[in-house]
């Protein structure tokens, strides 16, 4: 497997704590500020540290994609970003057109820190809109207003009309306590009125520990049945195709040319490097995921400079194994599916071995298959749209159990 080509660096701050999220955050108060003021001594010692956890990586191959993600990156002011891809491209370099994502928050940043922001090579933005409406952003704790998001919607589109940005992307969250499809193709059509070339429609997943889990708990929350919840995303997809997006990953449309290339990476299996308080990385096949709480990302950190290296990462014949589950996983979520006998020959299945095994994974997705949700091409495998994708979890449950029933005897 080849060096990582592509790098994730993870901020992990917010303003509040939206009363859906589950990510390893720190909330520092709404008038946080990257550079000086409320937090900013903690968004600056938590810099040095990820330039300290960059440092420690063996220089490879140039980046051709590198995201910062959150938290709240656009937090941090645009000379702390800058000041970070310089760290980045000096270690490792950065290729000719690399995908540079800043991921940004409505109320979070204005029009001249957007332009620092692009000026620092930033060439491509992810805003968390979530929804126009000013009772669901109220609901969903988020700090913004729909005329702040509004704002920098617009901010983000003249900036990419004159090609200071070559693609952006606006999020969108569905199935949400007592969402209709009349509020919610309200929705759609006010994002698409936009023009923003990418859009990722996330479905609300109530995670244990949250404010919602809380009142779901209390049967506060009335969320979409199964019915809604399927009609929601057969409008989504009709009305996006309509638009000219393509489906090109179950949450993820994109215009012509506007696909993420960093997203791509993650879910073709391929490896990067993940940098930062909680990050996922996967250098050569090898997945680790850096400590969660700062005390122990530190005291991480601290430990692999006294080894003099990134020991928890270096490539060895068994750190290159393929973690088969996440690849089955990611590869059915794209439009174009998943190819079963290149992934199984690449574990050294014969040929015997793929048509057995095949054969009664097929029996465990017989009625998906014989209703039209999943589409066999050969060897390749794919969700149709929207229907496969919309029971997609029941699909890739079946799939695990499939896998996890044989993995025993393929695997000697
Ligand atoms: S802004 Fe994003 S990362 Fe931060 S708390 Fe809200 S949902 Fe979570």
């Amino acid at each position: 497997m080849n060096c990582p080509q592509s790098a994730y660096l993870h901020i992990p701050f917010c303003y509040r704590r939206c009363f859906y999220c589950d990510f390893p955050v720190v909330p520092l108060g709404d008038s946080a500020r990257g550079d000086y003021g409320p937090g900013s001594n903690s968004i600056k010692s938590y810099l040095d540290l990820l330039y300290r956890d960059i440092s420690l990586s063996p220089k490879g191959m140039p980046l051709a994609t590198i995201y910062i993600g959150g938290g709240t990156p656009s937090l941090l002011s645009s000379s702390q970003v800058a000041n970070l891809l310089d760290h980045l491209r000096s270690h490792f370099g950065f290729q000719f057109g690399a995908e540079i994502t800043l991921e940004i928050d409505p109320a979070s940043f204005d029009k001249v820190s957007l332009e620092g922001f692009l000026d620092a090579g930033i060439n491509r933005l992810s805003l968390g809109a979530q929804s126009f409406d000013d009772n669901v952003l109220k609901q969903l704790g988020r700090t913004h207003s729909s005329t702040e998001l509004l704002e920098a919607c617009d901010w983000i589109q003249d900036n990419f009309k004159i090609g200071k940005l070559s693609s952006w992307s606006l999020d969108l969250i569905k199935d949400l306590p007592g969402q209709n499809l009349i509020a919610w193709e309200r929705q759609l059509l006010k994002a698409i009125s936009i023009a923003p070339p990418h859009l990722s429609i996330y479905d609300l997943s109530i995670e244990t520990g949250t404010v919602f889990a809380w009142k779901l708990n209390r049967g506060e929350l009335s969320l979409p049945n199964d019915e809604l919840s399927f009609d929601i995303s057969k409008i989504t997809s009709q009305i996006l195709r309509g638009a000219g997006f393509s489906r090109y990953e179950i949450s993820n449309y994109a215009l012509p040319g506007h696909v993420s290339r960093h997203n791509r990476v993650y879910w073709s299996g391929a490896n990067w490097w993940g940098f930062g308080q909680g990050a996922t990385a996967c250098p050569w096949g090898h997945r680790f995921t850096r400590p969660r709480t700062r005390k122990f990302y530190k005291e991480w950190i601290e430990k692999e400079e006294m080894a003099g290296k990134l020991v928890s990462f270096e490539p060895t014949p068994k750190s290159q194994i393929i973690n088969v589950e996440d690849l089955l996983i990611v590869g059915l979520r794209r439009r174009e599916g998943v190819n079963l006998k290149m992934l199984f020959k690449g574990l050294g299945w014969t040929n015997h071995q793929l048509e057995e095994n095949i054969n009664a994974l097929k029996m465990c997705w017989e009625y998906p298959l014989k209703k039209g949700w999943i589409k066999q091409n050969g060897w390749r495998f794919s969700l149709t749209d929207p229907e496969g994708m919309e029971i997609s979890n029941q699909i890739l449950v079946q799939m695990l159990e499939w896998w996890e029933s044989i993995n025993g005897c393929s695997s000697d």
